[in-house]
């Protein structure tokens, strides 16, 4: 790896390469970095994307991007561990739709996309750090190899040691992130079709809460795909402490508890996986978005929305790329990439849905991190449906039930909590 590029982007995820395919577009001589085996080798999620993001930059996605199925139905489910309620939408027609996927998959088609438009992709090699002259990032480096770019893009992702070695972002404390652990179970599509009450091609988002992380802040996901399912558990660090388990055991525990056991009997588990996500919406930010010669992008920025029964970072990461570029052509038209220059990138952030979207929810975290959410109103909407349920023959109205199932919750605190939920989600 040596030479002078006009971009230089390290991470080959959705952010990174949507970002270069853009540049390339436009006649950027762009390189990508990406330390993984191949882009999408390294990229982990759930898997739900929202298409509202390729429709702009991909109108032909539908026939060409390894979507899995198309989301009609929609399940949240507060679960203890031997009882269930569950919410469940289920939509004929949507406006803007969403799909199940494969990250990897997904990932390599972007790649596809990025290097057909004439980006230059390099797997297999860690950025150590950025060269820093003058004030003024000029390039990456990784072991004795340096590289120059007029203008790096930082897409690397919620681990961002780029950065931090850089000094351009603190540590990540655990206030701010999440540990995600994910399985890949195959089963048969026909048996997806009627566990799960889906036709061909539909479906299923669903998040649960409650036992899955012993009744911390986080849940649990499941996600249909065509021939198998991802599931897994999502735990916030800041309560990681209090766990009684290693958390990789939580997705075991949760594969049998006995709601998911029948769902996915006779699957085989594919696939193993863990990494942090960023939940703390622009908390999270590093600093300065942009600098003398550099942009940060999707997770590394701290894009990623978390609403607890909506987790989005794959569309904010692809718009932060695309904004990116753009901003990266104006000042290109100036003539500099200077701090001042690349301001533009913020100031088109807050003309798209990254910024607009993540101030609207920004006290979303401090509700979401309120550890009663998952463990008080589990325990306390299951006790007074089993009890309204269990007729004995003696009379029970709901208010009464819920007096008697309520424990130590206060119905203040019922209240206090029901309107900040609804103020801030
Ligand atoms: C368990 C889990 C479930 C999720 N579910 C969903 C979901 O359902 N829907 C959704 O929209 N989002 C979901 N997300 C979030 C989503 O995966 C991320 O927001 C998205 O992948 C961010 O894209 P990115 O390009 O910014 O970063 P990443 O996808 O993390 O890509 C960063 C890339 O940079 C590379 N890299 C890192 N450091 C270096 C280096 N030093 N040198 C070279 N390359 C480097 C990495 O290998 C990686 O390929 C989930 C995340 C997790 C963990």
């Amino acid at each position: 790896m040596s030479g002078k590029f006009d971009v230089i982007v390290v991470g080959a995820g959705p952010a990174g390469l949507t970002a270069a395919q853009q540049l390339a577009n436009r006649g950027f001589k762009v390189l990508v970095v990406e330390r993984g085996k191949k882009p999408g080798s390294k990229n982990v999620f759930g898997g739900r994307i929202y298409a509202h993001v390729l429709d702009k930059l991909y109108p032909e996605y539908v026939k060409e991007a390894p979507v899995e199925r198309w989301v009609r139905r929609e399940r949240i489910t507060m679960m203890t561990e031997d009882s269930w309620t569950t919410i469940d939408f289920e939509t004929i027609k949507t406006e803007h739709r969403s799909f199940t996927a494969y990250l990897t998959n997904f990932v390599e088609w972007l790649d596809k996309k990025a290097e057909s438009a004439g980006a230059v992709v390099i797997p297999e090699i860690p950025i150590d750090s950025l060269i820093i002259r003058d004030g003024r990032v000029v390039g990456v480096r990784a072991g004795n190899d340096e590289v120059y770019g007029d203008v790096v893009v930082i897409a690397e992702g919620i681990n961002r040691l780029v950065l931090e070695r850089s000094e351009l972002a603190p540590k990540l404390s655990p206030e701010i992130v999440a540990l995600g652990v994910k399985e890949v179970i195959k089963l048969d599509r026909n048996a997806i079709n009627e566990r799960f009450g889906l036709d061909e091609d539909e479906g299923l988002a669903w998040v649960l809460a409650g036992y899955p992380t012993h009744y911390l802040p986080g849940g649990a996901f499941i996600y249909t795909n065509k021939e198998a399912i991802t599931l897994g558990v999502v735990l916030y660090l800041s309560h990681g402490y209090q766990l009684d388990t290693p958390v990789h055991e939580l997705v075991e525990e949760f594969r049998l508890h006995p709601l998911i056991k029948r769902l996915i009997k006779g699957g085989q588990l594919l696939e193993y996986s863990a990494h942090l996500t960023p939940v703390a919406g622009l908390n999270a930010s590093p600093p300065n978005l942009y600098g003398n010669g550099y942009l940060v992008i999707g997770d590394a920025a701290g894009f990623l929305l978390h609403l607890g029964i909506i987790i989005r970072g794959v569309d904010f990461a692809m718009e932060s790329g695309r904004v990116a570029a753009e901003a990266i052509t104006k000042a290109h038209d100036v003539g500099k990439y200077d701090a001042e220059t690349l301001s533009i990138y913020g100031k088109l952030l807050e003309e798209s849905f990254v910024l607009r979207e993540l101030r609207a929810f920004r006290n979303a975290h401090k509700v979401l991190i309120e550890p009663r959410l998952y463990s008080d109103y589990v325990r306390l909407i299951n006790k007074v449906l089993a009890r309204y349920f269990d007729v004995d023959g003696t009379p029970r109205r709901l208010g009464s039930t819920l007096l008697e199932a309520k424990g130590n919750v206060t119905l203040m605190d019922l209240a206090r909590d029901a309107i900040r939920v609804v103020m801030n989600l």
